[in-house]
């Protein structure tokens, strides 16, 4: 197995690293958290990304005539490490590039395509995924919302919950019934949701981080033109599940991973433990070793995804164990790092003492939301059992 890149790739890298040094954004440390929704947090995200994606490095394995440059995914892998080692601000338009985005390159109308993939490049349309409901999370498939077709229109009534960037996206790619009568999976169909449409309602939901994340979203008589039907009508399941395969794979990154473990190191090595460094404490060590290990079987693992990748292999399993293991993993480091830090892992963000700039406690929170979000570990490890090594229900 060869795992280093080429003399070309390298050159790129260099490239990729050098434009990142010159335009990343300066850190405003008084800035509102995106979450708040607040208008010139949400613009100066969205600058970012259009930057970005002017200089070529978004979504770069679409095709050309949606506004990729058909490139080879390990050039999108070079650029996203380097992201992630610049501490460069993320994309507002994850759901959109990561999500969305490919379920319509495969699932799309041509009209839809041309419509929706430029705009979800330069971050002129936020998305957001109307899939959970109340009742209906990890047995997605009961979901309730009705959607009537009347002429050339759904007519959309019922309620969505936890959908993350409600606040400020300007679309939902959305699930919902249009045959009651129908078994619960084939009577669902996938639509493109305009967030502006009279009859939504968006309300935020605090998460125990402090921020509004998540909200719920209701639907009152809400008109969605039939033109905005991905697939068949009733079959929306089968698109729905294109769309949560890539989401897997967009919640796991290992570079994110190995930072995450880096800071943990550094944290270990810097405060007391018993009267000596927390990294000679004998238990610690056990469990700093532990946690390697796993970073390192994250990272091969990665390395047979970008293989599955570069062969033109659609992500399939491996995207529920990268989801499993990868966000486990992000939790049970920050949960090392709160031990290590004892009482001063429950300071706010703001106190005086804080450790860190108070990252450990809101990664710890936040991580767990990970573990939840994109279907839980208990429903990734049922995917893998039934559909990869064949178990029975
Ligand atoms: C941070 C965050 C962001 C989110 N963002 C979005 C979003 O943008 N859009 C969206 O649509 N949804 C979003 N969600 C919702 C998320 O997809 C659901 O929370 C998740 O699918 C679990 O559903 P639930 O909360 O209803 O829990 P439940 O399904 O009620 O599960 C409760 C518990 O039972 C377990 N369980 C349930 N069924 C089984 C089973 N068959 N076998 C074994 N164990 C089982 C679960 O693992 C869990 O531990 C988000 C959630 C979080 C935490």
């Amino acid at each position: 197995m060869n795992l280093s890149f080429t003399a070309d790739q390298e050159t790129f890298r260099k490239q990729v690293r050098s434009w990142i040094k010159t335009n990343l954004p300066k850190k405003d440390t008084g800035a509102q958290p995106l979450e708040s929704g607040d208008p010139k947090r949400v613009r100066e995200m969205k600058d970012w990304q259009r930057k970005l994606h002017q200089a070529g490095y978004v979504a770069m394995g679409w095709p050309k005539e949606y506004g990729g440059r058909a490139a080879d995914v390990v050039e999108q892998t070079i650029v996203n490490e380097e992201l992630v080692l610049a501490r460069a601000p993320g994309l507002i338009g994850m759901m959109g590039i990561l999500m969305v985005g490919p379920t319509l390159i495969q699932h799309g109308t041509v009209e839809q395509k041309h419509r929706h993939l430029p705009k979800i490049l330069t971050a002129e349309e936020i998305w957001c995924q109307g899939y959970s409901e109340p009742g209906s999370g990890s047995d997605l498939a009961s979901l309730k919302t009705r959607a009537e077709l009347v002429g050339d229109e759904f007519i959309v009534n019922g309620q969505k919950v936890w959908t993350s960037n409600a606040q400020y996206a300007d679309w939902m790619f959305c699930l919902v019934r249009t045959d009651p009568t129908a078994p619960k999976h084939k009577g669902i169909s996938y639509l493109l949701v305009d967030m502006k449409s009279p009859g939504i309602t968006v309300r935020p939901l605090v998460q125990m981080t402090g921020d509004a994340g998540f909200n719920e979203v209701f639907f009152d008589n809400v008109r969605v033109p039939r033109r905005n039907l991905v697939g068949e009508l009733n079959l929306g399941w089968l698109v729905a599940n294109s769309t949560l395969a890539h989401e897997r794979n967009m919640l796991g990154s290992t570079t994110r991973t190995q930072q995450m473990f880096n800071g943990l190191l550094r944290l270990a090595q810097t405060r007391q433990r018993y009267g000596r460094p927390a990294a000679d404490d004998l238990v610690m060590r056990q469990r700093l070793a532990d946690l390697m290990i796993r970073v390192e079987a994250m990272k091969y693992h990665a390395f047979r995804q970008l293989t599955d990748s570069i062969r033109g292999r659609p992500p399939g399993i491996g995207a529920s164990v990268n989801k499993l293991v990868s966000t486990e993993l992000n939790h049970d480091i920050a949960a090392a790092a709160l031990e290590i830090m004892g009482s001063y892992g429950t300071l706010a963000r703001k106190s005086n003492h804080v450790v860190d700039r108070g990252t450990w406690p809101i990664e710890f929170m936040f991580t767990l939301g990970l573990v939840i979000g994109g279907g839980t570990s208990q429903i990734q490890k049922n995917i893998i059992s039934e559909r990869g090594l064949g178990m029975p229900r």
